[in-house]
């Protein structure tokens, strides 16, 4: 844990990809060798207090992974012993996630289930004399605990007869007493070396509604004496979970142990960090609460649902796992990771298309007035089987404004006076003039074409070499494009100077939004389609030629399209650092 953290790119990552077996995989194949079981079975234990994050995926991917390699099975088990701060919706946006990321539980269980199983096994241990009700308040339990080098002290309460004990913790359950006002205690060693085992605590008081049970339960069990216990009721035989448990490991051990019930055993192994976001709930509800961001699925944020609605696969987020891998040590990954497994997937997958985000008037001044031809583009240059489709072309049309310079630098390949450009599938043009408003910006520039280039190529061999993209402005569809950078402009958003918090680190300019941009009419009919496995709603994804890969937001009409940039075509970030050092971008 006291590594010092490193940064992993995607190129090293990639390079690093070698099937080795990780240390699950080979603690699992030994047990299956030395017959410990014959099968396995994992679980993924989300508190439902807020949606899926990133971080959570790794540990899906982990555990539904390990199960489906190994023939095994994964329990889905939320982990609701914490009434206050769960519900429902919840419960419903986790179970999407998981299906949405193409896993299936085998069952569904809730920590809940077993209130009365853990009630009984707390009832057995006060009968074996190892738990006690103790009327300490928790600020003095906190301070008769001691430290790592100074011994607890043990409560006056502790001596209590299990009479006595079984009377107390009965009408705890009863309801007889005030929050806060017991608890019941684990009886282990109050000078243990691990602090775990000062005698822990097992159940508190709590006058809560929980979202399940209701007003049954007015004692709640602590994580500690839970989680074993429900891996133990369902015969889990891998408990997987991140670092900061193993301190915990030998208490888990020692509860299944004193119950006499089925050996669970628990693993860790490092959780996933990753630069330029925040991973807790708790600040993630906080920017959702104090509306920095438009909810939990906003494009923006690192929750599965926003990577949904920001256009990525469960391909590319599982990729994503697969590659950064399952270690034993913490680090922090690089977030331009994820931009390239998604890059990646799509690359393969996603039909291109023209689409014209910062518009300008282009008109070719040969061309016959009133007349449309239709012309062939590919749909996927990496998939002959996505075929081909038809784009009109006629005698007005749009590029991108930043496809045209007035005196361009050497090296500007693009659209220029007297230079000649290809329009992607369709002709050759040149440059012949411009019209500008009273301030000077360009309103319309005026363009030949030459008919014997039609499809984009010269029959004498002559070269141009720019291509450009274009919609027909009589044919175009207008849309808005949302345009996303990252959410943080540090790269450790949880690390903020005094005074300061992660707030402050936010990144001003994240969200970019682009009214009137100009498409190709195909796209007219994109839409959110819903999974015909999963039944979930997953946008249509594209690469609009050379901007990028995007998809429809949830928010789209047919009135009203809207569009989500994925990602950029390339790594802008590792773009711009490059420049940077070399002392300044060169447009080319
Ligand atoms: P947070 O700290 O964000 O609130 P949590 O650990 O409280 O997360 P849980 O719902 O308890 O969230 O987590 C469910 C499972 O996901 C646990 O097994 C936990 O270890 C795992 N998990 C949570 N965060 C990460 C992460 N960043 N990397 C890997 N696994 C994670
Ligand atoms: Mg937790």
């Amino acid at each position: 844990m006291s590594d010092t953290p490193h940064i992993e790119n995607a190129s090293s990552a990639a390079a690093a990809n070698e099937k080795q077996l990780n240390f699950l995989e080979e603690i699992i194949e030994q047990g299956l060798n030395e017959g410990t079981y014959k099968s396995i079975l994992t679980r993924f234990p989300p508190e439902p207090n807020g949606y899926l994050h990133i971080g959570h995926a790794k540990s899906i991917c982990l555990n539904f992974g390990l199960a489906k390699k190994y023939g095994g099975k994964t329990n889905l088990r939320f982990d609701d012993t914490n009434p206050v701060k769960e519900d429902t919706e919840y419960v419903d946006a986790i179970q999407d996630d998981i299906r949405w990321l193409g896993f299936q539980w085998a069952g569904i269980h809730y920590a809940s289930d077993y209130f009365d199983q853990l009630y009984e096994w707390a009832v057995v241990l006060i009968k074996k004399g190892l738990a006690y009700v103790d009327d300490q308040t928790l600020e003095e339990i906190r301070a008769n605990r001691g430290t790592v080098t100074v011994p607890g002290k043990n409560s006056p309460y502790r001596d209590r007869s299990v009479e006595e004990n079984l009377d107390l913790f009965a009408r705890m359950k009863a309801g007889e007493f005030e929050d806060g006002s017991k608890v019941l205690r684990a009886k282990i060693d109050m000078a243990h070396p691990n602090m775990q085992f000062r005698d822990p605590i097992m159940y508190r008081i709590l006058h809560a509604h929980h979202h399940r049970t209701g007003d049954k339960w007015c004692i709640y069990p602590m994580y500690d004496y839970a989680h074993g216990q429900s891996d133990s009721i369902e015969n889990i035989t891998h408990s997987i979970c991140t670092l900061e448990f193993d301190i915990h490991r030998p208490l888990y051990d020692w509860f299944i142990e004193q119950l006499g019930i089925f050996p669970s055993h628990q693993y860790e192994f490092a959780r996933l960090n990753i630069n330029y976001t925040v991973m807790s709930k708790r600040k993630l509800l906080q920017l959702v609460k104090e509306n920095y961001v438009s909810g939990w699925d906003d494009p923006r944020m690192p929750t599965i649902c926003g990577f949904r609605r920001r256009g990525y696969t469960p391909e590319s987020i599982r990729s994503f796992c697969e590659r950064i891998g399952v270690a034993k040590r913490d680090n922090i990954i690089d977030y331009s990771l994820l931009e390239f497994s998604l890059r990646e997937h799509l690359n393969k997958v996603a039909q291109r298309r023209m689409a014209v985000l910062d518009p300008v008037k282009v008109v070719i001044d040969n061309y016959p007035e009133g007349e449309t031809e239709m012309l062939t583009a590919i749909n996927n240059p990496e998939n002959a089987e996505d075929g081909t489709r038809e784009v009109p072309f006629s005698r007005e049309l749009y590029i991108e404004r930043d496809d045209f310079m007035e005196n361009p630098p050497k090296k500007y390949f693009r659209m220029a006076p007297g230079q000649e450009v290809r329009l992607r599938y369709a002709y050759f043009v040149t440059c012949q003039s411009v019209e500008k408003d009273a301030e000077g910006n360009i309103t319309c520039i005026h363009c030949t074409y030459d008919p014997a280039t039609r499809g984009g190529d010269s029959p004498d061999g002559r070269k141009v070499k720019g291509t450009i993209h274009w919609v027909s402005a009589q044919h175009a569809i207008d849309a808005e494009v949302r345009m996303f950078d990252r959410l943080f402009a540090t790269e450790a958003p949880d690390e903020a100077p005094e005074g300061k918090t992660f707030l402050d680190n936010l990144n001003p300019n994240s969200l970019q939004t682009l009214q009137h941009c100009k498409l190709e009419p195909s796209l007219a009919s994109a839409s959110m389609q819903k999974n015909a496995e999963t039944g979930i709603m997953e946008p249509e994804r594209f690469q609009f030629e050379r901007l990028g890969y995007f998809c429809v937001d949830r928010d789209s009409t047919a009135e009203h399209l809207v569009f989500n940039r994925s990602c950029t075509l390339k790594d802008s970030w590792a773009k711009m650092s490059k420049s940077k050092k070399s002392g300044g971008a060169t447009n080319g």
